[in-house]
């Protein structure tokens, strides 16, 4: 077998553009392994037979970003659509704008509110209450935003998403809910960049890992591989941190999300890429449509491709989203605390980190640290 320099194991945006550095920058040999079929992590994207819809097998993926640094460094593997990410709620069979907006709250209380007017009909509405010190995520949303928002677009959507009652959630899951005062449903209001790739995920990841210095080993996990692989200098793990040290801590908690495929015969289901339902008679929390991610291609007008996504507890399928919780927080201090204890190794990405990063926290935390920890010790 041959002896590479590095070992990743991940081929997710962390593990990938390490990949890439080490790789051309540093001109050392890299083997990646990922134990699913494919490279792109989380973030892969494939064609559907069917339809010859494009879709991100992992729940929808925007790409949005106010870094330079990240722009710059992935706009050298794929250009960009212009796509600009908008989201829906259906409440009682109505749609609203999400966030919150000035259009949000003039249509659900039926008002013509302008927006220096805002402020003070959320403060009377919260007032009704007078909930002075939250102790629970239902009373921090009520205090946020007023009791008739919080019910009819957190409570029941949170029961969904967290599989709890809010009273019994804590009360730091959320810190604010933000309310614009106008009518702008720019969801991602403040990214200098946002997009899609204009090939998709997969493409922009085969030209990350397109190196004659990198080989890519997909269907391996390396706790089955371990002992065989040979490599000189690093480690590089970017799978979950309390797997690695073989849960000897305890397992961390994670939720997860399932999503369902249907296709259905009209060109257009729901005029939109992403519907959230914020209500608990529709068991799902979204409905995915990938065709509006990439309005510059003709797709099929016969035929469209949805998906339903539901909220689970990561129980045997991939861990997604970390629980926030006392007890979590406390074990992962332990095993970050391990993690520096352990020579040759990094141990980063979502879920070496136990976080959740956007793909261009993603991209940011590699490059700093193949600036800090891999390019300086060479
Ligand atoms: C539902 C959902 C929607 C999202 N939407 C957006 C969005 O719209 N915009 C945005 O910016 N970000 C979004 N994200 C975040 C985005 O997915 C992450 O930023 C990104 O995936 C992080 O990359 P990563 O390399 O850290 O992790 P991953 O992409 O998860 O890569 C880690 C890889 O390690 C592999 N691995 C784990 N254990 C092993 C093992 N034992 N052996 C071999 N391989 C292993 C896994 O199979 C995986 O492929 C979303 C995340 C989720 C969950």
């Amino acid at each position: 077998m041959r002896t590479y320099d590095y070992l990743i194991v991940g081929a997710g945006f962390f593990g990938s553009v390490l990949a890439e550095r080490i790789a051309n920058d540093l001109g050392k040999t890299v083997l990646v392994i990922d134990r699913r079929p494919h490279i792109g992590g989380n973030c892969y994207s494939e064609t559907d037979q069917e339809t010859g819809i494009e879709f991100h097998q992992y729940g929808t993926h925007i790409f949005h970003t106010s870094s330079q640094k990240v722009w710059q460094y992935i706009s050298q593997f794929t250009d960009f659509n212009g796509y600009h990410h908008q989201v829906l709620t259906t409440h009682k069979n109505r749609v609203f704008q999400m966030p919150i907006n000035l259009e949000t709250i003039n249509t659900f209380y039926g008002l013509n509110l302008r927006p220096y007017q805002v402020e003070d009909f959320l403060r009377a509405e919260i007032a009704k209450e007078n909930i002075g010190n939250p102790q629970n995520l239902e009373e921090k949303a009520i205090a946020l935003i007023g009791r008739p928002l919080y019910e009819a677009f957190i409570r029941e959507y949170t029961i969904k998403q967290w599989n709890q009652d809010p009273k019994k959630l804590p009360v730091n899951i959320i810190n604010r809910l933000p309310i614009r005062c106008s009518y702008n449903e720019d969801y991602f209001l403040d990214a200098r960049w946002q997009g899609i790739p204009l090939e998709g995920y997969t493409k922009l990841f085969e030209r990350l890992l397109n190196s004659a210095n990198i080989d890519v080993e997909t269907n391996c996990d390396y706790f089955e591989v371990r002992n065989e692989l040979k490599y000189d200098k690093k480690l590089i793990y970017t799978g979950p941190i309390d797997r690695f040290f073989d849960y000897e801590l305890g397992p961390l908690e994670w939720r997860s999300i399932e999503l369902s495929k249907e296709v259905i015969e009209v060109e257009d289901y729901q005029g939109t890429s992403v519907m959230n339902y914020a209500d608990l008679e529709q068991p799902y929390t979204r409905i995915h449509e990938p065709r509006h991610l990439h309005l510059e291609r003709r797709y099929s007008k016969r035929k469209t491709l949805i998906f339903y996504e539901t909220s689970k507890q990561a129980e045997g399928i991939d861990p997604f989203y970390p629980v926030s919780s006392e007890k979590n927080k406390n074990t992962l201090e332990k095993y970050k605390s391990m993690a520096k204890q352990v020579k040759n190794v990094v141990i980063g990405g979502r879920l070496g980190d136990y976080a959740y990063y956007d793909m261009d926290k993603a991209i940011a935390a590699a490059l700093a640290c193949y600036e800090k920890t891999i390019a300086k010790n060479q």
